[in-house]
């Protein structure tokens, strides 16, 4: 089965569109990319932002 939701990296939602986020317009991903893929620059970022969102609990 393909996945079908993407998730927009501006505002986190979900979304069932491909090329851009239903809600704010911006960039959207496929929630679950390759952990160790060279191409996805962005979960270094992404986890900076969570983190500063409250959702990841900081690293002892
Ligand atoms: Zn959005």
């Amino acid at each position: 089965m393909k996945w079908l939701l993407r998730r927009c990296t501006k505002c986190g939602r979900y979304t069932l569109r491909r090329d851009k986020c239903s809600v704010c317009g911006g960039p959207v991903r496929v929630p679950h990319p390759p952990r160790f893929s060279p191409d996805d620059r962005f979960i270094k970022y992404r986890y900076m932002m969570m983190k500063k969102a409250g959702l990841i609990p900081e690293d002892p």
